[in-house]
């Protein structure tokens, strides 16, 4: 027993020096021949990250009787955030985009509880959900995404924000009714309406998503609202990918000319949006400079769910708002929590404060690292295999026209953040032809179907 688990152990740390998807290729009779005793994972929210531990979990020890894993998420489906932008221009629907969970339930052989938790106890060892019902856990993984951030904006909170839709998340807020409403108010304004896009302040889930979704409105204005504008009030300098955009912008929407549809307004910080009597919106700069616009989406400042500060795993805690302290601090090589008393709860995806991009690719990777380091702490494997976490992401700038970025991270010697893996930064030249973005155009949704396989298994 004794040399299988030597065996098995180096076998684990050899075959996962590289990436955490290198793991599968292990037998899987090695990684589950510890006859270990058995381990209960907990893990709260099933979105991008939460679902894929789930699945990784689950590949590296198969058997039930040696790993138990709950998920606790309380809708009974999930509608990718990644796509929604392209609702705008009803390239996709909102049924491509939202499946339920019933493949998910099958790989790691247990009933979703749809519910959402209300505490967490790690003396205890045991997660709350709303009716009462509690898990206990060896491990518990918190992967409950992003929340919004009101204090910093006059006239707005989460009783009246839909009217100014973010569609940036759908757990909050629900906005999967927020997207179609920002889509109907695209529908119905006049021909020479004005768009306002006020973009969030860093750090943010998704950094090219805002510029993207100025893309498909202005897309949208150029085939249904001919003398439309769309107005980006950005409060950064700079934003992601932004050559490339431009150059789109250029190319599609007269960017930069007296007939542009789209207008960019960087280091704009909006500090009051007023909703007037006549149903438009003034929107009030810091400078003071007014704009008003009959179509407003307000991403707000963003920061980690709103779970997280109540389960005590944000510095600030739940008081005031701390623009500095606002995401979840962890482990870098782990993803385990490094709040006091927090030992055995992991964070993975936009809760966590990192330099890695705040991204479904990056959520994707962190959970198959943090699998690892649960499967090593189980089985005993030290050092713990180290991970190489991918960044990726197509953005939709028009038809038929994509434009990409990838990138790898790998942990610093000292592991306390992740260094971009030179070379390996690859986004789309500037000067493609219209085939190449097509071209793009298509791998990006070959991208999402095979992205969205390896997260939830459909
Ligand atoms: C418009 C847009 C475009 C995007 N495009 C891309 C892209 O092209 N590429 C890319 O890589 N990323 C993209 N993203 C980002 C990507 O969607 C997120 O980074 C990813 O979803 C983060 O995963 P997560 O698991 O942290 O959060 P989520 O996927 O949001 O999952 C969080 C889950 O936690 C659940 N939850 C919350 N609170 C509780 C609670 N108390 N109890 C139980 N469950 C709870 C929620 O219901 C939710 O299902 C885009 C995002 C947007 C908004």
């Amino acid at each position: 027993m004794q040399n299988k688990n030597r065996v098995s152990r180096r076998s684990f740390i050899k075959m996962s020096m590289v990436t955490a998807g290198a793991l599968l290729t292990m037998p899987k009779e090695l990684l589950s021949a510890t006859g270990a005793e058995l381990k209960k994972v907990v893990i709260v929210g099933g979105g991008v990250a939460g679902a894929t531990v789930a699945r990784y979990l689950r590949k590296f020890i198969p058997q039930k009787a040696q790993l138990e894993i709950t998920i606790i998420e309380p809708k009974t489906t999930y509608t990718t955030p990644f796509g929604t932008n392209e609702l705008l221009t009803a390239t996709r629907t909102l049924e491509e985009l939202t499946f339920d969970y019933k493949v998910l339930e099958a790989e790691i052989d247990t009933e979703i509880v749809h519910q959402k938790a209300t505490a967490l106890d790690n003396t205890a060892k045991r997660v709350t959900v709303a009716d009462g019902i509690q898990y206990a856990y060896d491990y518990c993984i918190v992967a409950t995404g992003i929340g919004f951030e009101y204090s910093d904006i006059e006239g707005l909170d989460e009783t009246n924000n839909h009217l100014v839709p973010h569609a940036y998340d759908l757990w909050n807020d629900g906005s999967t009714e927020q997207i179609s409403m920002l889509k109907s108010q695209l529908d119905t304004m006049p021909n020479d309406g004005k768009v306002v896009l006020v973009a969030p302040k860093n750090s943010y889930r998704c950094p090219p998503a805002p510029y993207e979704r100025a893309s498909q409105i202005a897309q949208y204005i150029k085939e249904d609202k001919a003398n439309a504008t769309i107005t980006i009030l950005d409060p950064k300098s700079s934003f992601a990918k932004q050559d490339s955009f431009e150059k789109a912008w250029e190319e599609l929407y007269g960017y930069k000319t007296s007939n542009a549809t789209i207008i960019l307004k960087p280091e704009t910080i909006t500090k009051k949006i007023e909703i007037l009597a006549d149903g438009k919106k003034r929107l009030t700069s810091y400078e003071d400079e007014t704009i008003e616009a009959d179509v407003v989406t307000y991403i707000p400042t963003m920061k980690a769910s709103q779970f997280t500060y109540e389960a005590g795993l944000v510095q600030s805690g739940t008081a005031a708002f701390d623009m500095a302290q606002r995401w979840c601090p962890i482990n870098h090589e782990t993803f385990e929590s490094t709040m006091a008393g927090k030992e055995s709860i992991y964070v993975i995806g936009d809760s966590i404060r990192s330099n890695l991009p705040k991204s479904g690719y990056a959520a994707n990777s962190e959970a198959k690292a943090c699998a690892m380091a649960i499967v090593s702490k189980i089985q005993g494997i030290n050092p713990i295999p180290q991970s190489i976490i991918t960044n990726g992401c197509y953005s939709f700038v028009g038809k038929e026209y994509a434009i990409s970025i990838f990138q790898k991270f790998k942990l610093e010697e000292d592991k306390s953040a992740y260094a971009l893996v030179p070379q390996t930064r690859g986004t789309s030249p500037l000067e493609a032809d219209a085939l190449w973005r097509k071209k793009e155009a298509e791998q990006g949704h070959a991208w999402y179907a095979n992205f969205r396989r390896d997260c939830f298994g459909v």
